[in-house]
């Protein structure tokens, strides 16, 4: 089957991985920028790192087959630091000309920090002036409720954004509601041994329907997977529905979505 990965991390993965994704039938992925399992001590460090998501990564992609596009942001793991955030955001439109970048992504909450909130703040203002799609990244375990209601907030206190245009990843059970009733889309994090498996992402198809959303591996430098997407799909399918119905899901959401910026292109 052919399928899009719209969120994984392959800065943090080897050439076996792209020639599984491409073999495996995943040709199209977007990488968004985020922590990459050490803190940067400078805005440089930033400035190296979204040179790799637009130029490096791309053309390592390209060896393989899989078009490689990026989302150009200031995680909010490392946006305790006002003064480097700041440093950062003057970098990004740069990057964010680059003909594979999608938009800002993945900005967030991690702790829920009033530098995290200012950091976002700045970030939304900037996806307003460029027009730019928005990738959220929501904090886990405890304070993933409180965050996602805090982004939510403040996305749609800002009339300019239109929440169609924004994803709202990592959402678990409990956020997916109130998500979807403001009109976002929501992203589901396929995470091996832990939260995420394949069954609990095809239970919230099954509850919630398929509009709007989109699965994604995550895959990083910690425990992941490339190819949970496919397991998924193929938990879809055990379960009997149609091959049009997890097409629906795993190739033609995320196209949807990501087809909202028009650099993205892909058959
Ligand atoms: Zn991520």
């Amino acid at each position: 089957m052919k399928a899009i990965d719209p969120h994984i991390h392959m800065v943090s993965r080897t050439t076996d991985d792209y020639l599984q994704l491409t073999i495996a039938g995943i040709h199209t992925i977007a990488e968004p920028a985020f922590w990459a399992g050490f803190d940067r001590t400078s805005a440089a460090g930033f400035r190296d790192y979204f040179h790799i998501l637009t130029v490096t990564e791309p053309a390592r992609a390209a060896r393989f087959g899989v078009k490689h596009y990026c989302w150009i942001g200031m995680n909010a793991k490392e946006a305790e630091n006002l003064t480097m955030s700041e440093d950062v955001l003057a970098l990004m439109p740069e990057f964010l000309d680059a003909p594979t970048a999608l938009g800002i992504g993945e900005i967030g909450l991690n702790k829920n920090s009033r530098n995290e909130i200012k950091t976002l703040e700045l970030q939304l203002d900037l996806a307003v002036r460029r027009n730019e799609l928005i990738l959220i990244h929501t904090p886990h375990l405890e304070d993933k409720l409180k965050g996602t209601r805090i982004i939510m907030e403040m996305i749609l206190s800002e009339p300019r954004i239109d929440p169609g245009r924004v994803m709202i990843d990592h959402a678990e059970e409990h956020t997916i509601r109130e998500i979807k009733d403001s009109g976002f889309w929501f992203g589901l994090t396929l995470y091996p041994h832990s939260k995420g498996s394949p069954e609990r992402a095809i239970d919230v198809v099954e509850l919630y329907g398929a509009e709007r959303l989109c699965i994604n591996s995550s895959a990083d430098w910690s425990v992941s997977d490339p190819l949970s997407i496919l397991k998924c799909a193929n938990e879809m399918r055990r379960r009997g529905h149609s091959e049009q119905a997890i097409g629906n899901v795993f190739y033609d959401n995320p196209k949807t979505f990501l087809s909202q910026c028009p650099k993205f292109q892909v058959g």
